[in-house]
């Protein structure tokens, strides 16, 4: 089912939703399905499964020559997605990015997770990190993603070769950014980006993660003032380790505010952590909940037992 088909049969209900990272290459499913296993009790409407590039590394052979070699650290979404699905019987939405991925490619994977029967997928420009493989003429802005999509659910492909005897259905997510993208120049060059997105055909926003609901509020109504309607999904991250509060800001240019911070420095061990970043995430869900978005999206990181224990708070 379309996920903005489940905000509509749902207008009354805020619904719970997970992101999920594919396993490390090389680790077992199970590992993965373990995180996913104590939250399916609180019914996820859908669980995200992100999409990690392909990178290059270098290795110096016995030769002294420099040997390249191409490595996907997290590969297979789309299967991973048929496989939670097939377990748990639950939606899944794969992350497909521009980069590393030409049109061409972008459209057959678009054909392999319509036969797949995945209805929902989530688009992104992709993170940009050093080392990785890139097209020359893959998208650039996750807007001429969606645009393409659209573009394929209208019957319409990239090349005339192609048979048009179908046309796909996907609903459509986009990355939204509360704080700013740290690229934008400014809120509202980045909001009138992602109003092109939603212009180009998104049905639904997921927000990065944020540590003060204002942040969220505020950004919902930047959002309608200029014309964006479509359903906002909160995304939650609760911190979960020291490190975090300068891991995060510096990953996902979020802030963190200072009562969190200072109780997080505060905390004298591991436990202490933990229920401090919780409980500042029970509080942001509750009060989300109240206010009735339509979902709370947590990042789970690959942990869940916090995650559980919020949802068993909030839901
Ligand atoms: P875009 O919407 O393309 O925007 C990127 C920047 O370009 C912004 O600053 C925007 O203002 C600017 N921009 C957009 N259009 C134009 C234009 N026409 N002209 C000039 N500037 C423009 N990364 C992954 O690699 N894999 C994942 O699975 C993944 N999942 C994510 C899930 C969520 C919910 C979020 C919030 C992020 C995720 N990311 C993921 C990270 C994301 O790829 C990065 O944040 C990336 O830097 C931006 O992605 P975007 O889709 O928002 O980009």
């Amino acid at each position: 089912m379309k996920i903005i088909d489940k905000f509509l049969k749902n207008p009354n209900k805020t619904l719970f939703s997970i992101e999920v990272l594919p396993p490390l290459k090389g680790k077992k499913i199970t590992d993965l399905f373990e995180v996913i296993e104590p939250l399916i009790e609180f019914s996820p409407a859908f669980i995200d499964v992100t999409y990690h590039p392909e990178e290059v590394l270098y290795k110096r052979r016995e030769d002294g020559l420099i040997e390249e070699i191409p490595l996907r650290k997290r590969p297979g979404t789309v299967g991973i997605c048929a496989a939670i699905s097939y377990k748990f019987n639950v939606e899944t939405v794969p992350h497909l990015v521009c980069v590393g991925f030409s049109k061409e490619e972008t459209e057959d994977a678009l054909f392999s997770l319509y036969y797949q029967g995945i209805e929902n997928i989530l688009l992104l420009q992709g993170d940009k990190k050093n080392n990785l493989v890139v097209k020359s003429n893959e998208h650039t802005y996750a807007s001429d993603l969606v645009k393409q999509v659209n573009e394929m659910n209208s019957g319409r492909f990239l090349h005339e070769e192609t048979e048009n005897e179908l046309q796909t259905d996907f609903c459509i997510g986009v990355a939204g950014y509360p704080e700013k993208h740290f690229e934008a120049p400014n809120f509202n060059t980045d909001l009138k980006h992602l109003k092109q997105k939603v212009e180009n055909g998104a049905d639904y926003i997921v927000t990065q993660m944020f540590f003060e609901n204002k942040k969220y509020f505020d950004f919902v109504q930047k959002c309608r003032d200029i014309g964006i309607q479509v359903p906002i999904i909160p995304g939650l991250k609760p911190i979960d380790s020291k490190r975090q509060l300068t891991l995060l800001p510096s990953k996902f240019h979020v802030d963190i505010p200072d009562e969190l911070t200072n109780a997080l420095e505060k905390a004298k061990n591991k436990s202490q952590v933990e229920q401090i970043g919780m409980e500042w995430c029970i509080q942001q869900s509750i009060e989300l909940k109240k206010a009735g978005v339509p979902c709370l999206h947590y990042y789970t990181m690959s942990k869940s037992k916090i995650v559980a224990q919020i949802a068993k708070s909030v839901f």
